[in-house]
């Protein structure tokens, strides 16, 4: 099993995709609450966004989830649904404002190999929180982990300057496991790196048009 501890990707400088639409939906009610529990950046808001850290809320609910915003104790940018309930595979939930610094890694957690080690990491990231309880039995979905794949590449896209792709464990290593060992890093870095449905309708766009008149037992078109 792969250590969380561990998990990075670097995201190249070729291969950055254009104009990535994400199936997002605000949660209801929670803009106010995250505007108290998120802080202005101390970097430029687009320019200055260098990490993404992705979790998992060992918790079993988005309500759950939602609930340390609503009490101002710490919030993230996105919420990705469990199975079980009604927005999975349909959609994820802004949770926080993108230009705010979200409270998702405390102050002195940092690494080496993000941005040199500069703490104070959430005013240079953006954060991804997966309903998930961590524990062994309940797996991540494939939704789950496309979706979070798509959130990535959604920010790759917009914010020139985003090269960390980071787990928290490997930020604060002495107090957190998550995104936990049952995240399945090398699937969802190939998801972030080479994308999905964007991918194949590029491709699809891309290939030459079949000659029909052509084709050999050609029955579609008589
Ligand atoms: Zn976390």
């Amino acid at each position: 099993m792969a250590n969380p501890k561990s998990f990075q990707f670097d995201l190249p400088s070729s291969g950055r995709p254009k104009n990535i639409n994400l199936a997002e939906e605000w949660y209801p009610n929670i803009q106010p609450y995250a505007i108290r529990a998120s802080s202005t950046r101390s970097y430029d808001p687009l320019l200055g966004i260098r990490a993404v850290v992705i979790h998992a809320t060992a918790g079993l609910s988005s309500l759950g989830a939602v609930s340390v915003i609503q009490k101002g104790s710490a919030s993230f940018h996105w919420l990705v649904p469990d199975e079980n309930e009604d927005q999975h595979g349909k959609f994820v939930w802004a949770t926080c404002h993108e230009a705010r610094a979200a409270w998702h890694v405390r102050k002195w957690g940092s690494h080496p190999d993000v941005w040199d080690g500069k703490k104070m990491v959430n005013h240079y990231s953006l954060g991804i929180e997966i309903v998930n309880s961590q524990n062994k039995a309940d797996r991540f979905s494939n939704w789950q982990i496309e979706a979070t794949a798509r959130i990535v590449r959604y920010c790759w896209a917009k914010y020139p300057n985003l090269v960390h792709v980071v787990s928290h464990a490997k930020l604060d290593p002495t107090r957190r496991t998550d995104p936990g060992i049952g995240f399945p890093w090398d699937k969802f870095e190939k998801l972030v790196l080479y994308g999905t449905d964007d991918a194949v309708s590029a491709l699809v766009a891309s290939a030459p048009k079949p000659n029909l008149a052509a084709a050999d037992g050609d029955e579609c078109c008589m």
